[in-house]
């Protein structure tokens, strides 16, 4: 068992890191190792002035970097990629270390960067490419679609997945063309750090991604004054002030929020499978996972089955604070968090809820453990019934028809995540087809949604405005120009022509237009 920190992380190391964050506040906010508590860096904290300057940096390294052909871009992501496997790694450690979540879950985390660039390499020369379309005027006239980047954009990035959500979303910015502008999550601002510094060996322009750190309130208003577009990632409450500030400084918004995500498991599904699944819906990243299950509903006929095994094998988990790959869960990010959950779970209680397993803090862990949690009787009075617990607990349902299960499944104001679990493939889909959510995986929890790239992946309801991946993934980060040519001045009456005579010719060509291929 690896207990001690890894010896990658060394101060130099890590002060290289946090070095290229502006910091004339001249505050430094204590960045820790999440299983001790134990100090890593002092992390600049970044003013207005900081704030204004790296747009403008970003803005001056965008020039050139959009000046660049796409091959020449996409090669630099060809070899941040190969950087990002040579690393993977040294990324994983310092994900951990500033997370605290397990160590298969930190080197999956740093899958998605590569997975992501992978696609829009493949994709982003279809995407991006001038695209002509009829004119008004069959022959004499003609329109170009062209993809032009935003300018700079800002990126909003929680902790709870800090490469992925950080870097992941920087790459289609990049490849579209535009500089960015990053804000990770002061508790977790290392990962991406490490990012950009891959990205820069890769030969991207020094200066065309800028960091800048600190709490969300203070530093949220000049970048959004200052940014071209927001790619938000985060709490539905925050996601609210963000698209409010995007509105008033007309730009445009991606949110991507929270969720209160359930999982269906009909009574035909196969429950082993099922409860295997659900160990990682529930506790997954300790269960900080925006697509992860907090509602579980099962059929009435297999429920009791389905609760012995999935508190047995929940028991059965090994939840510790080691840098190997053992543990099937680590920490919660920071104590706050561990609060919160506390929170839900004492409320629940208190309320009529029964703890079947777990429902306590693991101090002798660490400061910010809490055991996996399986709750029954949950009900929406209660903070967990209707409100995103973001953490190990999960509550369990009974239901007995598909239509009573689709109407539990959507009540609620989210709509990020679902998974619905059957042997009938069909019938699944016909379930999941009814659910009011963005994402639904049949006969997964949310892995093959999300690491389908080509597909668009976001939130309905009050889980998120637009989407990441697929060709949107892109396109948003970029304005559509519509260049059009019109080679003879025919859209008036020509000569002495009156202009009742060009209404009729007008409605002709109308009908016609309708009937050829032309238009
Ligand atoms: P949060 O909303 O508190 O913070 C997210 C980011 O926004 C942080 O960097 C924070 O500093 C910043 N921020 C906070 N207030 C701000 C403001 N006024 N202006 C600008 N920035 C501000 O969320 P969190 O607690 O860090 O993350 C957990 C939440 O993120 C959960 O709700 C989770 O479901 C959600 N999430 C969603 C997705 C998704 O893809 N839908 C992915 C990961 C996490």
């Amino acid at each position: 068992m690896t207990t001690t920190r890894p010896a990658t992380l060394t101060s130099e190391f890590l002060d290289g890191l946090v070095k290229r964050v502006p910091g004339s506040t001249g505050n430094t906010w204590k960045l820790t190792e999440v299983y001790t508590g134990d100090l890593l860096v002092e992390l600049p904290q970044s003013s207005e002035r900081d704030i204004v300057q790296a747009f403008a940096d970003a803005r001056a390294a965008q020039e050139i970097w959009g000046s660049w052909t796409l091959k020449k871009r996409l090669n630099v992501m060809k070899k941040f990629h190969a950087l990002v496997l040579e690393n993977q790694y040294l990324i994983t450690d310092v994900i951990q270390a500033e997370s605290g979540k397990n160590r298969r879950m930190a080197f999956e985390e740093t899958c998605d960067a590569p997975m992501g660039a992978s696609h829009y390499i493949k994709r982003a020369p279809k995407l991006l490419k001038d695209r002509k379309h009829a004119g008004p005027v069959p022959m004499l006239s003609n329109s170009t679609e062209v993809r032009r980047p935003k300018g700079v954009v800002a990126i909003i990035a929680p902790w709870n997945f800090p490469f992925a959500t950080g870097i992941s979303d920087t790459i289609p910015a990049l490849i579209a063309g535009n500089g960015v502008v990053l804000k990770p999550d002061n508790k977790t601002a290392l990962s991406p750090l490490l990012g950009i510094r891959l990205l820069e060996e890769a030969g991207m322009p020094a200066g065309l991604v800028q960091v800048i750190c600190g709490e969300g309130p203070d530093v949220g208003g000049p970048m959004l004054a200052n940014a071209d577009y927001v790619m938000f990632t985060g709490s539905t409450a925050t996601g609210r002030i963000i698209g409010e500030m995007a509105g008033k400084n007309l730009i445009g918004c991606c949110l991507e929020l929270g969720g209160k995500n359930p999982m269906l498991v009909l009574e035909d599904a196969n429950v082993d499978e099922a409860v295997h699944a659900a160990l990682f819906g529930g506790f997954g990243n300790s269960g900080q996972i925006c697509m992860h299950i907090e509602r579980l509903y099962v059929h009435d006929s297999i429920y009791d089955e389905f609760r012995d095994k999935f508190v047995a094998a929940t028991k059965a988990l090994n939840v510790d604070a080691t840098y190997d790959f053992e543990p099937d869960m680590g920490s919660l990010v920071s104590v706050d968090q561990r609060d919160r959950v506390i929170a839900h779970v004492e409320d629940a209680k208190a309320k009529g809820a029964k703890v079947l397993v777990g429902g306590e803090a693991r101090p002798d862990l660490g400061p910010a453990f809490f055991e996996p949690t399986i709750l029954e009787g949950i009900t929406t009075d209660m903070l967990a019934g209707t409100t995103e617990t973001f953490g190990p607990v999960v509550g369990l349902y009974r239901f007995t028809t598909e239509d009573q299960a689709v109407e539990l499944a959507n009540d609620t104001e989210y709509g990020l995540n679902a998974s619905v679990w059957s042997k009938d493939v069909d019938r699944a889909l016909k379930v999941a087809r009814r659910i009011d959510s963005g994402n639904v995986n049949v006969n997964d929890i949310l892995a093959t949604a999300f690491a389908s790239k080509g597909t668009p992946s976001g939130g309905l309801k009050q889980s998120g405005v637009g989407a990441r991946h697929g060709d949107q993934g892109l396109l948003k980060y970029t304005d559509a120009q519509n260049l059009a040519v019109l080679k003879k001045q025919v859209m008036e009456p020509q000569g002495k022509q009156t202009y009742d005579a060009y209404a009729k010719q007008t409605q002709t060509s109308l009908k016609w237009m309708r009937k050829t291929r032309l238009r």
